[in-house]
């Protein structure tokens, strides 16, 4: 019993997952310690996983690898490439597959999007019809692979592809139209290594891609600052209007519960869908999942602090969720109005079961969204009044976790000492077992936050300087749109923001050191200038605007360091809100 007493005071680092070890510690430092990558350490020992071959009956033709090899090995880039081209040519006289090329990785490998839908009298040559306004259908995205070595929805996606497209029987294409990125890391998908390296938690495959992409970045954090290739190449579809769903697929790490898969809305407090997401859509999908046998929940973790997950404590803290920041791409995607979902496949099934439970999830929501019109009517509606420079809950710049948790019962697999060291699994610490014994407890579930600092909609928007190349290039990224000049000659009310103190975080993550600031806001009246540039309230992208433009905005070109000479110089913060209103269409 010493020895377990000994694993259990250390740390039990695991491979991060794409949010299990988001902490939600409301401490920025304490945060970016936890989820920096300083904290990617193997264990002491990470045992590889030995695959049993499970082999699907009848091989469907394509087969991906993980099919192929009885789901012991995954798909490379090039089979991937490969399994596309011969599902196009496949393809059933009734559905249109397109493949786009959005860019390329930093390593030269191109990122392919995959575009099919239902061929009809409206869509002889392509899907773009049935995307266009007055369009019928919603436009599902499902992206696969940002954390490479979190294959399951790859593989999954793959398979989707080839049913929907190569059977002509009516299947979801003829009620939704479907965008599918089957690898968005392939530069990471290629750098293979050891389950035991890669995903130290995962019951397989033994080989795998690693997280990052070929330039070392983490691109599940950087959806605001917008360094990597892959996040330009995307964000484009991201913000144009045309997506109405974005389901990002990933895998779990860290604690031991009871569910196959567990799930996310957007978390931050400012999307204006994530409420109808989680308490509607995903409660309703979790319901109708669990009829046929399969158990999700929303995504969490037994504790709020890094690498206290797993241990043979009976008695949880709780169920934390990860974080809600934009750096997130399902967070992101929410403040642009659409539906965004996180899918997060259980690492401790094996691999085959992971591509279960991530098909039959993304088949449930594909089936409910393609079902209910309602769903397409919101996003339409919400993106509308965004439009017209309308945020419902305001602007929230800063959040918290949730203080008000719901009592609920959450499934718990109980853990064992184990004196046989030699029997430990991945992700499972020497001295410890799995029982296979999972019972509810009853649990205080923090799954959502609340805002902690909100702002008004500046009636004009805000005004930015002519000469910050650098913020004009990161707002077109986004699709913020940006004029060349305030209307009319009059005086305008502004208010500027001064600076009592700037904050900079001791550690670095992701190449920088974050800013946080502290100060007042002033009321002036200045004269309407050449040297700056307008970016109106009133446009769809208002939420991504506002969260990069605040000053004190938890996640924005203030945080990302485009503004560090100037804070240093300055007395006062270079985004002016503008509280004129003026005339915007
Ligand atoms: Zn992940």
């Amino acid at each position: 019993m010493k020895t377990v007493g000994v694993v259990l005071s250390a740390v039990v680092t695991l491979a991060a997952c794409s949010t299990a070890r988001q902490p939600v510690s409301n401490d920025a430092s304490e945060r970016q310690r936890i989820a920096g990558e300083a904290v990617r350490t193997a264990p002491r020992r990470a045992p590889a996983w030995r695959c049993a071959p499970d082999l699907p009956s009848p091989m469907p033709s394509p087969a991906t690898r993980a099919e192929r090899t009885g789901f012991c090995e995954t798909t490379s880039y090039e089979e991937a490439m490969a399994f596309l081209d011969t599902v196009r040519l496949k393809a059933a006289p009734n559905r249109i597959m397109r493949l786009t090329r959005l860019g390329v990785s930093s390593r030269g490998r191109p990122l392919i999007a995959v575009t099919v839908c239902a061929r009809s009298s409206r869509t002889a040559a392509d899907c773009d019809q049935l995307m266009a306004a007055p369009r019928r259908r919603p436009v599902v995205l499902l992206q696969a692979n940002i954390h490479a070595g979190e294959v399951e929805g790859k593989e999954a996606v793959l398979a989707l592809l080839r049913t929907v497209v190569t059977d002509a029987k009516p299947n979801l294409l003829d009620s939704l139209t479907l965008i599918v990125i089957p690898m968005y890391n392939a530069d990471g998908n290629e750098a293979l290594g050891p389950q035991s390296r890669n995903r130290t938690a995962q019951l397989g495959p033994a080989v795998i891609g690693e997280r990052a992409n070929g330039a070392g970045l983490d691109l599940n954090r950087d959806y605001i600052k917008a360094e990597a290739p892959e996040t330009r190449a995307m964000l484009p579809m991201l913000t144009n209007g045309s997506v109405d769903v974005f389901v990002d697929l990933h895998t779990t790490n860290g604690s031991y519960h009871g569910y196959t898969l567990t799930w996310s809305p957007s978390l931050h407090p400012g999307a204006p869908l994530a409420a109808f997401t989680g308490d509607t859509l995903l409660t309703g999908i979790r319901r109708r999942l669990e009829q046929r046998g399969v158990k999700t929940y929303a995504y969490g973790n037994f504790s709020d602090s890094y690498a206290r997950e797993v241990t043979l404590d009976a008695k949880k803290e709780g169920w934390f969720t990860y974080d809600s920041r934009p750096r997130f791409g399902s967070n992101y995607f929410g403040l642009t109005g659409g539906v965004s979902v996180l899918s997060e496949a259980y690492s401790h099934d094996p691999f085959g079961v992971r591509v279960r439970s991530t098909d039959a999830f993304i088949r449930e929501l594909l089936g409910t969204i393609g079902a209910d019109p309602t769903i397409l009517a919101r996003v339409t509606a919400t993106r509308r009044a965004l439009a017209s420079g309308i945020a419902a809950r305001g602007l929230v710049l800063e959040t918290q976790l949730t203080t008000s948790p719901r009592q609920d019962d959450v499934l718990v697999e109980a853990l064992e000492a184990d004196p046989d060291s030699l029997l430990a699994e991945p992700g499972v610490p020497p001295g410890i077992r799995r029982t296979g014994r999972i019972a509810p407890q009853r649990l205080a579930v923090r799954d959502r936050f609340d805002p902690t600092r909100v702002t008004t909609v500046p009636p004009g928007g805000w005004l930015v300087e002519a000469a910050d190349t650098a913020l004009l290039t990161l707002l077109a990224r986004h699709g913020v749109e940006v004029r060349a000049r305030v209307p009319g000659s009059a005086a305008l009310s502004v208010e500027r923001f001064y600076l009592d103190s700037v904050q900079r975080s001791p550690r670095a993550f992701q190449g920088h050191r974050e800013v946080r600031l502290f100060g007042h806001w002033v009321a002036l009246r200045m004269k309407p200038s050449p040297d700056w540039r307008w970016v109106p309230a009133a446009q769809r992208q208002l939420l991504v605007a506002a969260q990069l433009l605040e000053p004190q905005s938890n996640d924005g070109a203030t945080t990302w360091n485009l503004f560090d000479e100037r804070l240093r110089m300055g007395k006062y913060h270079p985004v002016l809100r503008l509280l004129t209103r003026t005339a915007t269409r």
